[in-house]
């Protein structure tokens, strides 16, 4: 048995999912190295929660849409720090606007961060994950990135890009072992959903058949079981968590 640390990098785990995530994949002894972009009160929130749980984890920050940086992370903090055996690609923001106002800016923030910024994460750890010949990987998509959304075309792309990326990086990555999936979670009650007004709320849930949002950890969850030993035959998929939203 190998003494190196187990490594699970968590792209954007300061709050929301992604903490949530991290906090799980401490739990699963991994060591955990979670990204933020600026709030460090949160990122040590998370770290602090991975720490009381007995876990281990390192907080870094680094916007995912800079190439370099991303480079960098993975050479200088990942490459020589133990097994890297899972990357969670799911840093992500919204820019919402109707097609005919879409500012290029907004389209091209989100598809730089959500879409090409994951994109960069996935390429360093498949450098380092095929030498070693095992590895997950998972993106974190949505489901408006499989039936679409009014509004949000420039998320709804990205994610739809990312299910896209996974099934075209699970049959490269497929002869090296590495498993890279998808999942897809519905309406979460994060930060991103407290925005929604009570009536699009009430709107939403008319149409989620379980009739609630779903948490956090329910998406962690999901996460774990993909990274376990467990998943080792499942690559390409895309792994709804929604209540039956989109069935
Ligand atoms: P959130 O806004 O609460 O958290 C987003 C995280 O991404 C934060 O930790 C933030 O620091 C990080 N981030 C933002 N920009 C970044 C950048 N440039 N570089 C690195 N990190 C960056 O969002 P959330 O609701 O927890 O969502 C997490 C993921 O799940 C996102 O990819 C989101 O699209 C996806 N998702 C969320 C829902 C939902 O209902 N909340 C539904 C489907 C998919």
């Amino acid at each position: 048995m190998s003494n190196e640390d187990r490594i699970a990098v968590v792209t954007g785990g300061s709050r929301g999912i992604g903490r949530a995530i991290a906090l799980r994949l401490a739990r699963e002894g991994f060591s955990v190295y979670f990204t933020y972009v600026g709030n460090e009160a949160a990122a040590a929130e998370t770290l602090a929660g991975i720490e009381a749980a007995g876990g281990k984890g390192r907080a870094f920050r680094l916007d995912v849409s800079d190439l370099d940086a991303v480079a960098e992370f993975f050479k200088n903090e990942i490459k020589d720090a133990g097994a890297l055996e899972a990357l969670v690609n799911n840093a992500g923001i919204t820019k919402d606007g109707l097609i005919l106002r879409m500012k290029d800016e907004d389209w091209n923030r989100v598809l730089d961060v959500d879409l090409r910024g994951a994109f960069a994460c996935l390429r360093e750890a498949a450098k380092i994950m095929t030498r070693r010949r095992c590895g997950r990987i998972i993106n974190i998509s949505s489901v408006v990135g499989q039936m679409g959304n009014a509004g949000q075309i420039n998320y709804v792309s990205a994610k739809a890009g990312l299910i896209g990326m996974t099934k075209a990086a699970a049959k490269e990555l497929a002869s090296r072992s590495v498993t890279v999936n998808a999942i897809a979670p519905g309406f979460i009650e994060t930060e991103m959903t407290d925005a929604l007004t009570d009536d699009l709320r009430a709107a939403y849930l008319e149409h989620i058949p379980l009739k609630r949002f779903g948490s956090a950890e329910e998406v962690a969850s999901a996460v774990a079981f993909l990274v376990s030993e467990e998943a080792g035959y499942i690559t390409g998929q895309v792994l709804a968590v929604n209540g039956g939203l989109y069935c």
